[in-house]
C-alpha cells in the first residue's frame, strides 16, 4: 500500500489525523476548503490526555509554552464555593488545563505538519467519493474550478459538523438542539477573578462561566433561557456587562471584546464511525454542549485512536481487521462524553427554585468528599476513558487490577535495553505496542513481531503491580495484563492482531 491516505479537513483534528500518521511512516494527503485556518479562539483548552497524546508524536512543547496552566475549578452558588477542585491531583506528567485558543492549536499542529513535510491543501473541496471495496476514488474540487480525481486507500473524514463525507455515507446524525439559548464573549475583564482557575457561577436566573484565557482576558458564557431559535441580533457589551451584575462576582467591568456570539447547543452523534474505507472523526462523527470542554479533544483522541491502527495496516503489519475495533470504541466514548457534557449542562442550567436548592446543597456535600472530586478530574482530564469493552482487550484470569485491561497505561521510567527507549511513551512514540515487565523477566518478542512491538522493563512502580507483563497499545492504553510467567500469551495475542484472527 503506498497510496496517500486521503485526510479531508485541516481543522484540529484532521491536522492532528495527519501528524500521528505521518509520524508513523504513514503518507498523507490533507485537504481543506477553506482559504486560511480559523481566526476564532472557539476550543480553548487541551485537557491533560490530549497532552499526553502530543507528547507521544513528540510534540507537546511548543504547545505548552503558547498556552497558559489552569490549575482548578470552583462552582459558586450566592458566593459560597459548592466544590472546588484541583487539577495538580492528575495522576499524569500534565497536571493542569492547557488554556490555548483553538486557532493557535491549529496553527502549531500545521507548523508541526509542515516540519514533517505535509502541506495543507488549502481550498480543495472534496466534492463526492465511491468506495470502491479496494480503495477509495474521490473528486477533489481546486480554487479555480477544476475537479481532480484522486485514488486513496482510506478516507479520514475530519471535516466538521457539516461533513460532505458523512452526507455522501447518508449517515444519521442523530440528535437533538437543546432549546436553551447561550452567549458566548471573549473580554477584557477588570475585577476580582481567579486567572488560573475556571469560575462557574450557578445563579437562580442561570449559569455564568469564566474561563481564563490569559492574563485579564477571559471567555465569559452564559446560559439565557428558553428561546425558540437563535436570536440573530449581534451580541452586545451591555448585554454581556448586564449578565455579569446579575451574575457574576461584584464588581467586574467587561471591555474589549475580541469575540462576542450567540448560539444553541446541538447534541448529534453518528452511530457507526465507519463505513468500509471511510471513517468519521471528530464533530463529523459527534457534536455536543461545550459544557465540559470535551469536543475538540475528544475529536483529537479520536485520531489518534485511528492513526495507529491505519498505520499498521497500512504498513502491512497488522490485519486490516484491526480497523473494525476503530467505531465500537470511539463511538462508546462519544456516547460518554454527550451524556456527560448533556448532565452538566441540564444541571447547570436548572431554573425551578426547589430543584436549584436540592442541587446546590447535593452538589456542596459531594464536593467535600475527596474521592467524588478525583473523580470529576479524571473525568475533565479525560484520565478515565477507557476500552475494557474493546475487542482488541483481552482479560485473561489473573490479569493485573492496576491498570486494568483497557485501562490508560501510565508513562513509567523503564530499565536500560528497553528498545533505547528511557520511558514508556516513548517506545508506545515510535507506533508499537510495548510488552512491559514490571520487576520482571524481559518478554521475547520473536522477529516476526518486532515491527510491532518492543520489549521493555520497569522496576516496581505506584502504577503497576510487580510480576505481571503487561501488553500497552501505542496509544497508551492496556491491551492485556498477565503474570510474566505466562508471556507466551503476549506473544499469542501480538500474532492475532497481525494475522487477523
Ligand atoms: C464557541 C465554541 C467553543 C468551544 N469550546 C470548546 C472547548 O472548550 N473544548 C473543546 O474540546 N471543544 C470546544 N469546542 C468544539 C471545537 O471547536 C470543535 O469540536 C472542533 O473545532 C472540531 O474540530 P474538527 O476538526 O472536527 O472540525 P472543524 O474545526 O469544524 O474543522 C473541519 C474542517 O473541515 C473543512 N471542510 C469541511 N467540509 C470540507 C470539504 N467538503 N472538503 C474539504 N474541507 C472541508 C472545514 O473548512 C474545516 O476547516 C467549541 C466550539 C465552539 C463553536
Amino acid at each position: 500500500m503506498n497510496e496517500p491516505v486521503l485526510v479531508v479537513g485541516a481543522g484540529p483534528v484532521g491536522l492532528t489525523m495527519a501528524l500521528a500518521l505521518k509520524h508513523r511512516g504513514v503518507e498523507v494527503r490533507i485537504v481543506d476548503k477553506a482559504a486560511a485556518r480559523t481566526d476564532k479562539s472557539k476550543a480553548l483548552v487541551l485537557w491533560p490526555r490530549t497532552l499526553e497524546m502530543l507528547d507521544m508524536q513528540g510534540c507537546v512543547q511548543p504547545f505548552v509554552n503558547a498556552g497558559t496552566k489552569a490549575v482548578g475549578a470552583r462552582i459558586l452558588a450566592q458566593k459560597n464555593v459548592l466544590v472546588h477542585i484541583r487539577l495538580d491531583t492528575v495522576r499524569g506528567a500534565y497536571p493542569y488545563a492547557l488554556m490555548i485558543p483553538q486557532s493557535d492549536t491549529e496553527r502549531l499542529l500545521e507548523e508541526q505538519l509542515a516540519l514533517i513535510g505535509v502541506h495543507v491543501e488549502r481550498r480543495v473541496e472534496l466534492v463526492s467519493f465511491v468506495d470502491n471495496g479496494d480503495d477509495i476514488t474521490a473528486v477533489l474540487r481546486h480554487a479555480d474550478g477544476h475537479d481532480e480525481t484522486v485514488t486513496s486507500p482510506y478516507l479520514a473524514g475530519c471535516d466538521g459538523a457539516h461533513s460532505t463525507t458523512r452526507h455522501t455515507l447518508a449517515a444519521q446524525f442523530e440528535g437533538d438542539t437543546l432549546p436553551s439559548g447561550w452567549m458566548l464573549a471573549d473580554v477584557e475583564l477588570d475585577g476580582e477573578i481567579s486567572q488560573d482557575e475556571l469560575t462557574i457561577c450557578w445563579t437562580p436566573d442561570g449559569v455564568l462561566l469564566f474561563v481564563p484565557i490569559k492574563g485579564t482576558r477571559f471567555r465569559v458564557i452564559a446560559d439565557v433561557g428558553l428561546t425558540p431559535a437563535v436570536d440573530a441580533s449581534p451580541l452586545t457589551l451591555e448585554e454581556v456587562q448586564t449578565l455579569l451584575d446579575l451574575r457574576g462576582p461584584s464588581g467586574l467591568r467587561a471591555h474589549d471584546p475580541v469575540w462576542m456570539s450567540r448560539f444553541r447547543i446541538n447534541e448529534r452523534k453518528v452511530r457507526d464511525y465507519r463505513q468500509g474505507r471511510v471513517f468519521l472523526c471528530g464533530d463529523a462523527a459527534h457534536v455536543h454542549s461545550p459544557a465540559g470542554g470535551q469536543g475538540m479533544n475528544t475529536g483529537m483522541q479520536d485520531a489518534f485512536n485511528l492513526a495507529w491502527k491505519l498505520a499498521m495496516v497500512w504498513h502491512g503489519q497488522a490485519s486490516p481487521a484491526l480497523l473494525d475495533s476503530y467505531s465500537p470504541e470511539r463511538s462508546a466514548i462519544g456516547d460518554q462524553v454527550l451524556r456527560n457534557a448533556g448532565r452538566l449542562t441540564k444541571v447547570a442550567i436548572l431554573r425551578n427554585p426547589i430543584l436549584q436548592k436540592i442541587r446546590n446543597l447535593a452538589v456542596g456535600v459531594l464536593g467535600r468528599v475527596p474521592k467524588v472530586r478525583q473523580r470529576m478530574v479524571d473525568q475533565l482530564a479525560e484520565m478515565d476513558l477507557h476500552y475494557r469493552n474493546s475487542s482488541l482487550t483481552v482479560t485473561p484470569q489473573g490479569a493485573a487490577r492496576h491498570p486494568a485491561p483497557g485501562e490508560r497505561a501510565p508513562d513509567v521510567p523503564l530499565a536500560a535495553g528497553s528498545g533505547g527507549a528511557s520511558r514508556l511513551h516513548d517506545v508506545l512514540a515510535t507506533g508499537k505496542f510495548a510488552a512491559l515487565s514490571v520487576a520482571a523477566a524481559a518478554v521475547n518478542v520473536p522477529d516476526a513481531l518486532q515491527s510491532i512491538a518492543t520489549a521493555a522493563g520497569a522496576g516496581a512502580d505506584q502504577y503497576y503491580e510487580a510480576g505481571y507483563v503487561y501488553l500497552i497499545r501505542p496509544d497508551a492504553y492496556v491491551a492485556m495484563s498477565t503474570k510474566s510467567d505466562n508471556a507466551a500469551a503476549i506473544i499469542s495475542a501480538l500474532e492475532r492482531l497481525a494475522a487477523g484472527a
